[in-house]
């Protein structure tokens, strides 16, 4: 009797002890599963934000930096098939209308035999320390352009946007910020931003600017704001915005030498009667520097007449502005 009841006690301490250890392993996989999620979760997070960051910056800092490609090399013939600009492809919407656009200025900028060619150099991003250079060289042909210029505070800038009001160059505005993430986040920030860049411009040459290019161009595919609010609000400010129909290729990453640049813009000014030619002036744009002068050159060649945006101008637009009306 005493021995069935010392084996029970046994067994039973056996089955508790059991017991006991298969909680514990089911305690010790919770908790290594839930460890491991954790560690998990956390390192996405960190990924996502670095991500998140790096693509702000990336974004920022597209032609500033003059490493990465900003305006894209597009022609209204080649509009959407070569959107090199298309980092975010999935936020457009804007293909259908700037298809519209391009058609239109297409259909009636086509040169036919014997049409002169109106061409419009622009350069964008500047002042840099290659203005001067290029206002050199603007003067030396006695050539007029146009200047799509950022805000830059120092004294050597300020002299830069005065020269070149002074030699008779367009001084328009491209943004005082150039931060793509800032600038396009809400119409609000636009505005700002518009109204900084406005009104320094005019506090420094006593000079107001009446024309405006988006950093990207209006058919960028970055802007998490519709571009047509901005166009809105440029139509209510009285601002043409324009936009290019012939690149230089200078924006691409694609390391152009200076007589490609020259036939990139060759190629496609002789298909027009307006040109707007889209160039870039900063730091690491070399090449469009050397490539000026044989540009001028060429164009000089075909007869075609070299001119700075007025309000004369044949706007080239992405997205036309007229469609698009006032707020
Ligand atoms: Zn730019």
């Amino acid at each position: 009797m005493e021995e069935s009841t010392a084996n029970g006690l046994k067994q039973e301490r056996r089955r508790r002890k059991r017991i006991t250890q298969i909680r514990r392993g089911i305690l010790s996989i919770f908790v290594i599963w839930f460890v491991f999620s954790v560690g998990i979760c956390t390192s996405l997070l960190i990924k996502v934000h670095t991500l998140e960051e790096k693509m702000n910056y990336l974004l920022d800092n597209f032609t500033v930096s003059g490493k990465m490609e900003e305006e894209s090399k597009q022609t209204p013939g080649e509009a959407g098939e070569s959107a090199y600009f298309d980092l975010e492809g999935g936020i457009d919407g804007y293909e259908e209308d700037y298809d519209i656009a391009q058609a239109v200025n297409q259909k009636d900028n086509l040169a036919g035999p014997g049409d002169p060619h109106k061409v419009y150099l622009t350069f964008d991003d500047g002042p840099s320390n290659n203005t001067a250079q290029i206002l050199d060289l603007l003067k030396k042909y006695q050539v007029k352009a146009t200047f799509f210029v950022i805000g830059r505070e120092d004294e050597e800038s300020k002299a830069l946007y005065q020269r070149i009001v002074a030699e008779g160059h367009t001084l328009a505005m491209h943004s005082y910020s150039h931060k793509y993430s800032a600038l396009y986040q809400s119409l609000e920030s636009f505005e700002q931003d518009f109204s900084r860049i406005q009104n320094y411009l005019y506090e420094i040459t006593g000079q107001e600017c009446l024309f405006y290019r988006f950093p990207g161009g209006s058919s960028n595919h970055v802007s998490s704001t519709d571009m047509k609010s901005f166009i809105s609000y440029l139509n209510e400010q009285g601002i043409t915005y324009f936009d290019w129909n012939v690149s230089s290729g200078d924006a691409t990453s694609q390391a152009y030498t200076p007589e490609e640049l020259v036939e990139n813009v060759m190629t496609d000014v002789v298909k027009y009667k307006t040109s707007i030619v889209l160039m870039h002036d900063a730091e690491t744009k070399v090449s469009t520097v050397k490539a000026l002068e044989p540009m001028i050159q060429a164009l000089q060649g075909i007869g075609a007449e070299i001119l700075p945006i007025d309000e004369n101008t044949t706007v080239v637009q992405h997205i036309a502005a007229a469609n698009v009306g006032k707020q």
